[in-house]
């Protein structure tokens, strides 16, 4: 009944609009789950905040006519249409970094709730079903993207093994107390002729379309990433008695290569937009009259292109060896995890394209320098983005914010984008 020719039922599929009101309410009630007495939302994968946040997920799907079921990853899933043969897939993930905000990953799981019961509320017939999904564990609590990771295939048992949060809490006990298998979590493994498409609706989490003034960006690819833990060894002397040129200070070294590795990245980043960030520096003995003997820190790099990361990790690398040589240090690189580059279909990017200017939205094409559970579909089958504007371009923070006009017609586009890979059926690229 989708199928384009039927020039009666495209006049009605076309005319469909999201309930923005609807949605709404979804999101402000998803936000009041897991927010702590300070006003913080923390929703980690697993805890208790969000099996809470599961539960009302599982119930709002099933009233809107949905099977649901869980995977044995953890992953909430959402079903319409027929009971077996490929779906379009669409979602994103409910779980919160700490003080995280109302819209990342949640957007994308209410807009693929709404998209169901839009398609329920027209009596549309589907030729294929359409699976709303909230994928487990995104943020990083244990692995990150670890549901993505498991549906595509790719998520290793001994990872599940392993995995532990920062204060030393095993993702397996977690599983566990949240009523999961960790053995079998590797099972929720799908073929990739059981999904067609993927497609999410994210929030931009930067602050590219809302200077552009554009309300819809379509995204080419998600950067490549890799994470190095980078140690710097010298001595503990006193800071008084200890003359400058004789000392092994780990901080001097490795405040120098920050810099230096800073302007490599800015250097050999594709188009300039290599990515660098030190997001955690652990210092040794943290005592003011004492030199630091050791500092390690925590490397980001990213780009668009898997090569020039490559490029980037091993001159960084040599500048730490030079730097450590000249201050007397020696030094350690450990490789903690990193993400190959993802393509965006082209099949899926022209279904938004065109449907975001059947709407009479513009839209702006831009690389994801977040990772997304996107990242790891892409790997199965094909699989795009959508991004709404950001507020100031804050996220991963409590005041993260989109204007509801803009939710509004990312939702729409969203539906229209599924709508149009459902007439599909199935697609090539
Ligand atoms: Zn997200």
């Amino acid at each position: 009944m989708l199928h384009r020719t039927n020039t009666l039922v495209a006049q009605r599929v076309n005319g469909l609009r999201v309930n923005a009101a609807r949605l709404r309410a979804d999101i402000e009630l998803l936000a009041s789950i897991g927010r702590t007495s300070e006003g913080a939302l923390a929703r980690y994968a697993f805890s208790p905040a969000y099996e809470e946040a599961r539960a009302w997920l599982k119930t709002r799907m099933a009233h809107a006519g949905m099977a649901v079921r869980d995977d044995a990853a953890g992953n909430t899933i959402g079903r319409i249409g027929p009971d077996g043969g490929a779906c379009v897939m669409a979602g994103s993930h409910i779980d919160t970094v700490p003080d995280g905000g109302p819209l990342d990953g949640a957007l994308g799981v209410l807009a693929a709730l709404e998209v169901a019961r839009v398609i329920k509320e027209a009596h549309i017939e589907l030729p294929f079903a359409f699976e709303c999904v909230a994928f487990i564990e995104e943020e990083g609590r244990f692995l990150g993207r670890m549901g993505s990771k498991a549906m595509a295939g790719v998520l290793r048992q001994a990872s599940v093994e392993d995995g532990m949060d920062p204060s030393g809490y095993r993702l397996t006990e977690a599983m566990r107390t949240a009523g999961f298998d960790p053995s079998a979590a590797t099972q929720a493994r799908r073929p990739a002729d059981d999904i067609s498409a993927y497609v999410e609706l994210h929030i931009e989490q930067g602050p590219v379309l809302e200077q552009l003034g554009v309300p819809i960006g379509v995204v080419e690819a998600i950067v490549a990433t890799s994470h190095t833990r980078i140690t710097f060894e010298g001595e503990p002397d006193h800071a008084g008695t200890a003359p400058m040129d004789l000392r092994k200070d780990a901080f001097t070294g490795a405040a120098e290569y920050a810099c230096r590795a800073r302007e490599l990245v800015l250097k050999e980043g594709t188009k300039g937009q290599g990515r660098l960030t030190f997001g955690v520096v652990d210092l040794k003995p943290q005592v003011a009259n004492i030199v630091p003997y050791q500092v390690q820190l925590l490397q980001d790099i990213r780009d668009v292109s898997d090569a020039a990361v490559a490029k980037m990790v091993g001159g960084t690398r040599a500048i730490a060896e030079d730097v450590a040589s000249k201050h007397r240090l020696t030094v350690r690189h450990e490789h903690v995890s990193g993400d190959t580059a993802a393509i965006m279909s082209e099949h899926v990017r022209a279904a938004i394209h065109e449907v975001a200017a059947t709407l009479g939205l513009p839209t702006h094409d831009m690389p994801s320098g977040a990772a997304h559970d996107a990242q790891i579909m892409a790997r199965l089958v094909p699989a795009g983005m959508i991004f709404v504007p950001s507020a100031g371009g804050r996220s991963h923070r409590r005041d993260e914010r989109t204007d509801w006009a803009h939710l509004e017609q990312g939702a729409n586009v969203f539906l229209h984008t599924v709508l149009r890979l459902l007439a599909d059926g199935t697609v090539q690229s």
